[in-house]
């Protein structure tokens, strides 16, 4: 079996860094805690984690100077906020942070985010040329959809949309960036091009497209393909 997977909790909340080291341990993971920023550096140079679960309202900085440091170390970065700012959320997305959860947060689901942040750490950069959401197959080498079986035509800015979603599955990808990558710099503020397209490929891939399971939506955020 492999080592145990090691996770820093950057939390100040004494209460919350019981919860998480609780369900960490419970999960077999390693953990190492940091209730400020300044600690939160050093244990990064020394204990080198494998993924960090970080808290932005800090005491002594904001959390979100630490995602980029933690980032260049090799780690994945859940960040664990009670800020319902969505704008802080999609700063830390851009910043490279692999998911987040809101406070109070759902341990099982916490726990579900950070496995599937850790499996793309191992993955690295791998280009995959196959994803299977469902009964939907997305073959990226070829461009070609199916469900269950047979061919689906998307429209290019709709293919455009769910090979950037398949590129990166069960992770949030936010409006701007699925815009820009796919109607281009000049549109990331057009928010209903990337909603009609989505509802599009929800009529066209979701079993019930009024309660979409494989293109769910984050709140003003962006979008998450569910393959798992
Ligand atoms: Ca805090």
């Amino acid at each position: 079996m492999a080592s145990a997977t090691k996770v820093l909790i950057v939390e100040d909340d004494t209460h919350i860094r019981r919860l998480l080291r609780g369900a960490l341990a419970r999960a077999e993971h390693q953990v190492i805690e940091a209730a400020t920023a300044r600690e939160a550096i050093t244990a990064l140079g020394i204990d080198k984690p494998d993924a960090v679960l970080l808290d932005l309202g800090l005491p002594d900085r904001d959390g979100i100077e630490l995602i980029q440091l933690a980032k260049a170390g090799g780690a994945a970065v859940i960040v664990v906020s009670a800020r319902t700012d969505t704008s802080e959320k999609v700063a830390a997305l851009d910043l490279g942070a692999d998911d987040y959860c809101n406070k109070p947060f759902d341990t099982e689901e916490l726990l579900a985010r950070l496995r599937t942040a850790l499996r793309h750490r191992l993955a690295g950069n791998v280009e995959r040329e196959q994803v299977i959401a469902g009964t939907v197959q997305i073959d990226l080498l070829h461009r070609r959809v199916r469900r269950a079986g047979e061919p689906v035509h998307l429209t290019p800015k709709e293919y455009g949309v769910l090979a950037l979603l398949a590129g990166h599955p069960d992770r949030v990808i936010a409006h701007g960036q699925l815009l820009r990558e796919v109607w281009g710099p000049a549109h990331v503020q057009q928010l209903d091009y990337l909603r009609i397209a989505v509802r599009s490929l929800r009529q066209k891939l979701e079993d019930d497209p009024s309660r979409p399971r494989k293109i769910v939506n984050e709140p003003g955020v962006g979008y998450r393909l569910v393959i798992s």
